[in-house]
C-alpha cells in the first residue's frame, strides 16, 4: 500500500451563502476515487447559511443570567442554548449536547472567520451534510470521495483543542479491532479506533485556526476499514457526562 498523502486545499475564496463547496474544491484539487475530503464545518455552515446576526437574537432570562455568570454576550449565549438539546454544565462555560449526539463547549458556535456580529452554527444534521457533500463531489468530479466534516473541539483531561469529526460519509466512524489478534496472538477485546477523529485531527492541523485560509484537506491512500458508526456514547455509557451533570445539578 502506498504512503498516505495529505493535500491542503489552498486558494479557496471566502465562502458565502449559496456557494457550491464541492465545485470550489474540485476547481483546486483533482480528487481520485477513494480520497477522503475533510471540510471545516465553518465553511459548510457559511455555504448553507447556518449563520445568524447577533442583532437578530433576543436573549431569554436564562441567557441573560448565564451571560453575566460567564462574561459573555447574552445574545451569543442564547444562540448556544438554541443549538443545544441538553445543557450538561453552565459554568465556567456552557457544555452541551446537540441533537446529533455531539457534546461540545458553547455548542460549537463560532464568532471567528465570519463578518463582525455574525455567528456560525454547526450544521444541524452533519451526517446528512456529509452525504450531501459526497453526492456533490461525485457530481462535480465523477469520483467517489469519502467526506469528514470537522470542527475544532476542546477535550477532557488534556489542554488544547484538536479536530473532531462531526459528520462523515463513505466509511464507518470506527474501525473495530475487537476479535483481531495482536503480533503475539492475543485477541483484542476493547480496541475500537475512532478513525474519523484521527483523520479530522490531522486535517485540523493542516487547516490551522486563524487566517491560514485552508478550510479543506484531501487525504489519499488511507485504505479501507470495517466497523460501526456508534461514535457517541449512549445514555449511561457516558460516565463523564453523568458525573458532570450530577456535579453541576448539586450546585444549582
Ligand atoms: P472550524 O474549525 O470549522 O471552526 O473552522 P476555523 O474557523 O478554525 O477555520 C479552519 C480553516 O479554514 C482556517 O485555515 C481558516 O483560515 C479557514 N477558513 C475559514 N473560513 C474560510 C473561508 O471562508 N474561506 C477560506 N478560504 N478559508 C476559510
Ligand atoms: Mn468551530
Ligand atoms: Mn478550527
Amino acid at each position: 500500500m502506498e504512503d498516505i498523502q495529505v493535500i491542503g486545499v489552498r486558494g479557496l475564496p471566502l465562502i458565502r451563502a449559496g456557494d457550491n463547496v464541492a465545485a470550489l474544491v474540485c476547481g483546486k484539487v483533482a480528487v481520485e476515487d477513494g480520497d477522503i475530503l475533510c471540510v471545516a464545518s465553518t465553511i459548510w455552515s457559511k455555504a448553507k447559511g447556518y449563520t445568524r446576526n447577533l442583532a437578530d437574537i433576543i436573549p431569554t432570562g436564562r441567557a441573560i443570567r448565564l451571560g453575566k455568570l460567564n462574561g459573555e454576550d447574552p445574545r451569543f449565549v442564547q444562540s448556544v442554548l438554541d443549538a443545544s438539546t441538553d445543557i450538561i454544565m453552565e459554568h465556567p462555560f456552557i457544555l452541551s449536547e446537540m441533537s446529533f449526539g455531539h457534546i461540545g463547549v458553547r455548542a460549537g458556535v463560532d464568532q471567528s472567520n465570519i463578518d463582525d456580529d455574525m455567528i456560525i452554527f454547526l450544521p444541524p444534521d452533519p451526517m446528512k451534510s456529509a452525504d450531501e457533500l459526497r453526492a456533490a463531489m461525485k457530481a462535480a468530479s465523477g469520483k467517489d470521495v469519502g467526506i469528514i466534516i470537522t470542527d475544532t473541539c476542546g477535550r477532557s483531561f488534556r489542554r488544547g483543542q484538536t479536530g473532531n469529526a462531526i459528520g462523515w460519509s463513505g466509511f464507518t466512524a470506527i474501525r473495530d479491532f475487537r476479535g483481531d489478534t495482536d503480533l503475539f496472538g492475543h485477541v483484542l477485546k476493547i480496541t475500537e479506533e475512532a478513525v474519523v477523529d484521527e483523520i479530522a485531527g490531522f486535517a485540523n492541523f493542516v487547516m490551522g485556526e486563524s487566517n491560514n485560509g485552508v478550510p479543506a484537506v484531501v487525504f489519499r491512500n488511507c485504505g479501507t476499514w470495517t466497523g460501526h458508526d456508534n461514535l457517541y456514547f449512549r445514555g449511561d455509557e457516558d460516565i463523564t457526562k453523568r458525573v458532570l451533570k450530577k456535579e453541576w445539578s448539586s450546585k444549582t
